[in-house]
């Protein structure tokens, strides 16, 4: 059964490089809204379980890190950070190394089970008026009842290039490629590529950074108007 949803909030869901992190970052700054990075947290745990000497293929020795696993995913939007226990992660997250590996946590039952409420708990405990969350499975499975929710797409040339835009060569062709792969194995798990009845699709194909941010806002005006001063 479905939580009930306090506060305001607004789901995000989409593929690896579509943009969701970041836009949805700057929409909660501009509503003054909270923001969960839902992906952090299946980043750490995957974090935890390397540093913890654990083989990410086998579903049971990910489930016995769970048991130990401490994790704090910050809801400010400009001052964001992840921490296991007393170690920051913020950065080691985001390593390529981290994001090969954490489909293979993510697919695990259990873990989306316990990841899903510690999501609940941090969105009822939010203070700010609303709170922006975004994942893969935040407009179906963790708060469905969301008064907003939205998919955010793009074409996969697009979230490729944009993804590699910093990187050169063989770096940018291995971003590419890992982000296919992570997108087909993320997607057996929870279908982030089609709109569920009641989503919204925004497709940043054609659109700027801001664009896509105003796009955003659009959506969450026209559903309410008085979140949105
Ligand atoms: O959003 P991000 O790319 O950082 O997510 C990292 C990984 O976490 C995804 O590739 C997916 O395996 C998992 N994830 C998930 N459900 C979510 C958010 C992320 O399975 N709601």
């Amino acid at each position: 059964m479905a939580n009930p949803v306090i506060p305001f909030v607004v789901a995000v869901d989409g593929p690896a490089g579509s943009g969701k992190s970041s836009v949805s970052k700057e929409v909660a700054r501009r509503l003054g809204f909270g923001f969960l990075d839902t992906g952090a947290a299946y980043r750490a745990l995957a974090w935890h379980a390397d540093a913890s000497g654990v083989d990410t293929d086998d579903a049971a020795s990910v489930i016995s890190t769970l048991d130990g696993f401490d994790v704090r995913v910050g809801t400010d939007p400009t001052g964001y950070a992840v921490h296991v226990g007393d170690v920051d992660v913020t950065m080691a997250i985001r390593d390529p190394a981290i994001s090969a590996i954490v489909s293979r946590v993510a697919r695990v039952p259990e873990v989306r089970r316990h990841l899903i409420e510690v999501f609940r708990g941090l969105m009822a405990a939010e203070r700010r008026p609303g709170i922006v969350v975004e994942g893969r499975d935040i407009t179906t499975v963790v708060a469905p009842d969301a008064p907003v929710r939205i998919l955010l797409t793009a074409s996969e040339e697009v979230r490729i290039a944009r993804r590699s835009a910093e990187l050169v060569g063989d770096q940018a062709l291995a971003a590419g490629e890992q982000l296919h792969r992570r997108d087909a194995a993320d997607s057996k798990v929870v279908d982030f590529m089609t709109a569920a009845e009641g989503v919204t699709t925004v497709d940043s194909t054609e659109l700027d950074f801001d664009q896509t941010v105003e796009a955003v806002v659009g959506v969450i005006r026209a559903a309410q108007p008085e979140a949105v001063r």
